[in-house]
């Protein structure tokens, strides 16, 4: 194993393997109105020319912009809605609404703002006006045939404004990868349960499935599995025949941590085992033939930052994103921050409403669910700096 991994390093290793895999590519056609947030299956281009026709930006007068400055006949108006007029003659005007054909011959639009109406019905217009002012040419937004959107696009509100504006009411999307969750652990027991004073709920399996399916893919929560290779090897085995398997605790350096051993027995080829990252250390990444294989560390704040640093992007790839990318920007401190130097530490932090001014929030370390439940972004201390001043500016992850 090379040296402790930079995190940006081991994001790269995972998008780069998962890139490399032979990944099935099966679609679906869903409804419009359920296609939000769905990976598109096919380019989306351009049934016909847009606008179909020169429209007028402004509501005001088209003209010939060599009329003006000059007093014009109004010839009578054009409203959005309506189809296209005779050509303009020399020295008339037309009224026309925003999102109105501009007829033929017409070369400019005035503003309403910028013409006096005059007693005889003519209207006068005392600025020049530039040829093309105000009118929005056939095809300028997109000529028919032109690509809108490619394939591979996550699907935001403006694509299912282009999905509409072309027709489609429904749309081919990929099909959500399926991901199997293991949580191990002999202290871990099901929400129904009474957990003893020695005992702790599984919490993991729950925030998992609820990452997953908020990062396309759909859960299945395996049943716990305890501390030994005999639990361990048959639900590895049904979790490795989904697309995806995250496994949370047993991938430390304890004496029944066997999570890696086991997948390794079960085929299992890891491409890193640690990362220079707090929480989240021992992250362990592999693959079992063209399926990405996680062991998370089982301390809750370990499994949250862990799935959204590399999970999340091999969840995407496998989705069908070609960019996964990772929701970072930056803050200033509002208050004095300093850590450790040597790790780089995602800890839970308050953003100001103006998405500007930060806060670092009180934690007892990566089992503190509280905390990571208080808190809207996880700040990002370097590994190599140790002080932050009141104003100073620092990276923030976005919680998934
Ligand atoms: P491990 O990674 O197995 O060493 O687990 C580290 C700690 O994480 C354990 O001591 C538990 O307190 C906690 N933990 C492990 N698995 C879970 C889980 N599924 N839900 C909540 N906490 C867990
Ligand atoms: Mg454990």
């Amino acid at each position: 194993m090379p040296g402790p991994l930079d995190f940006a390093e081991a994001r790269r290793i995972v998008i780069e393997t998962v890139r490399a895999l032979a990944l099935p590519q099966t679609a679906e056609t869903v409804s419009l109105d359920h296609a939000h947030g769905r990976i598109l299956a096919e380019d989306l281009t351009a049934d016909r020319d847009y606008p179909t026709l020169e429209r007028s930006l402004r509501d005001g007068f088209a003209i010939h912009f060599h009329d003006v400055p000059g007093v014009l006949k109004v010839r009578g108006e054009v409203r959005a809605g309506e189809a296209e007029k005779a050509p303009l003659e020399a020295g008339e005007a037309l009224e026309i609404m925003t999102g109105a054909p501009v007829p033929a011959g017409a070369d400019a639009v005035v503003m309403v703002e910028n013409v006096k109406r005059l007693d005889d019905g003519r209207v006068q217009i005392d600025a020049h006006a530039e040829q093309g002012q105000f009118i929005n040419p056939r095809g300028a937004e997109a000529p028919a045939g032109s690509l809108l959107i490619p394939k591979a696009t996550m699907l935001d509100a403006s694509h299912i404004a282009s999905l509409a504006m072309t027709g489609h009411s429904a749309v081919k999307v990929r099909t959500r990868p399926s991901v199997a969750i293991l949580a191990t652990g002999d202290e871990i027991v099901r929400l129904d349960q009474q957990p003893a004073p020695h005992q702790i709920r599984n919490s993991n399996s729950h925030m998992l499935a609820s990452l997953v399916r908020a990062s396309g893919g759909t859960a299945t929560i395996l049943p716990v599995a305890g501390d030994t290779r005999e639990a361990l090897i048959p639900l590895l085995q049904q979790g490795l025949t989904h697309d995806m398997l995250i496994v949370s605790g047993g991938v430390s350096a304890g004496k029944y941590d066997l999570v890696k051993p086991t997948l390794r027995e079960l085929g299992v080829n890891f491409h890193f085992e640690r990362v220079r990252v707090q929480p989240g250390q021992p992250t362990a990444f592999g693959t079992f033939s063209n399926k990405p294989v996680f062991g998370l560390p089982g301390n809750p704040g370990s499994t949250l930052i862990t799935f959204q640093l590399f999970a999340r992007a091999a969840l995407q790839l496998l989705g069908g994103i070609d960019y996964p990318v990772l929701p970072l920007l930056s803050a200033t401190f509002e208050a004095p921050f300093s850590h450790k130097l040597g790790l780089t530490r995602f800890l839970p932090a308050r953003l100001s409403d103006d998405g500007q001014r930060l806060r670092h929030i009180p934690w007892q370390g990566s089992s503190d669910i509280p905390a990571l439940a208080k808190a809207n972004v996880f700040l990002v201390a370097d590994h190599d700096r140790q002080d932050w001043a009141v104003g100073d500016s620092i990276r923030v992850l976005l919680k998934a």
